[in-house]
């Protein structure tokens, strides 16, 4: 048996002709940028997150950039945020000309420690922007006090979190932007690329909408140097299908993960992820990660470490994993001019060697979770 880390095309038995049906519509239409669609789509989105406003660009990356503008953060501005993410969420600091400012994350949650936000906070600091990362959401309360109390904006990385909550309220509603991605293998994917951001405030908000295109408040009146950066009419139709059935699809992402919590959770030498406390709050589960705790002998005698050994022994079953990531942006090549070396945040690095991401979407079999199950503990009870 083959089993893929994620699967799209699952999807098109339960969609497929109501996906048809809406793209053929835009193609009826001729209106491919902007219009009643995009429209639509922008008003459940907002309705779905519970903000005033959501405002449709062309990639969760350009929701990033384009919140960071329009809170006018730029050059000598820092940002706090993490260096266990994907490699757009300080891309996107960098672009506009600010400084990433890297904090360790905690190992439990594999969130940006929030006893160690303050202390990296210099008169320079503009904004926090957490990364609900993996789906797992963020501890809002105590990050937006901490943020009030500094006076310091906030910009939610809701790119892998799209259905997550915190206490009972959507991620990407509780700072001054959210930023979300409708990058196919999100919890909310299009046909291609595609993102919005959420907010409740008008300015901001009718700010992006500008900055989205072109800077342009008016017809050929262009007031700031902006971006093309649009969601398509086609994707958000094809959105306009997928919405409504979020909920579902996370309940389903986590039936999965209990699962695994419950088959993995004894095996020593696995650390499986933690899961919030509160009933009202809600991981998304975009991604299973586990880490592959080593014995120290065992990594010096083989090459590689044990997760690597443990992903090929997988991979041998049949079982493809995905490793979310195994590099830490600060030591990235294209941050190596700012001067990081390894054991800058040793907790983070020794993550990176440690995770891998089980396979996890919401048309996964029960036969193919078991499977996985068993080839796991296959690998365990083999010594491994
Ligand atoms: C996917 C992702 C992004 C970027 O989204 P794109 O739509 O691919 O540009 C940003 N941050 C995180 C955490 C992501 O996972």
């Amino acid at each position: 048996m083959q089993i893929p880390p994620f699967s799209l095309s699952d999807q098109i038995s339960e969609i497929g002709e109501e996906v048809e049906e809406a793209v053929i519509k835009v193609f009826r239409s001729g209106k491919y940028i902007g219009g009643e669609i995009v429209n639509n789509f922008e008003e459940a989105f907002a309705s779905e997150i519970q903000t005033s406003f959501a405002v449709g660009c062309n990639s969760g990356t350009d929701a990033l950039i384009l919140a960071l503008r329009a809170l006018n953060i730029g050059e000598g501005d820092e940002v706090i945020t993490s260096s266990f993410s994907f490699f757009a969420t300080a891309e996107a600091i960098t672009s506009v000309g600010a400084k990433p400012v890297f904090v360790e994350i905690d190992p439990e949650n594999y969130l940006l420690d929030l006893k160690l936000i303050e202390k990296a906070i210099t008169p320079n600091t503009k904004a926090i922007m957490p990364v609900h990362l993996f789906g797992y959401p963020f501890d809002m309360d105590q990050l937006m006090e901490i943020a009030r109390r500094n006076c310091l904006k906030v910009i939610e990385d809701c790119a892998q979190a799209a259905g997550a909550k915190w206490k009972g309220k959507a991620v990407g509603s509780f700072g001054d932007i959210g930023c979300f991605s409708f990058f196919p293998t999100k919890n909310l994917g299009a046909a291609g690329d595609g993102g919005a951001i959420t907010t409740d405030n008008c300015d901001l908000a009718r700010s992006i909408r500008e900055l989205a295109i072109h800077g342009m408040p008016k017809r050929y009146l262009h007031t700031k140097f902006g971006y093309n950066s649009r969601l398509d009419s086609i994707q958000a139709a094809i959105l306009n299908v997928k919405l409504p059935r979020l909920s579902k699809w996370v309940s389903k992402r986590k039936e999965i993960a209990n699962y695994y919590i419950d088959e993995l959770g004894y095996i020593e030498g696995i650390k499986i992820p933690s899961i919030a406390s509160d009933i009202d709050t809600c991981h998304s589960w975009n991604q299973f990660v586990i880490r592959i705790l080593d014995d120290d002998k065992l990594v010096s005698d083989v090459k590689g470490n044990k997760r690597d050994l443990f992903k090929l022994e997988l991979q041998r079953y049949g079982v493809n994993t995905i490793i979310y990531y195994p590099i830490p942006i600060h030591l990235q090549p294209a941050y190596q001019k700012f001067g990081y070396v390894e054991g800058y945040l040793p907790v983070t690095e020794k993550v990176c060697n440690q995770v891998l991401s089980l396979p996890i979407f919401p048309e996964m079999t029960f036969i193919q979770q078991s499977y996985v199950v068993d080839k796991i503990k296959n690998i365990y009870a083999n010594n491994f």
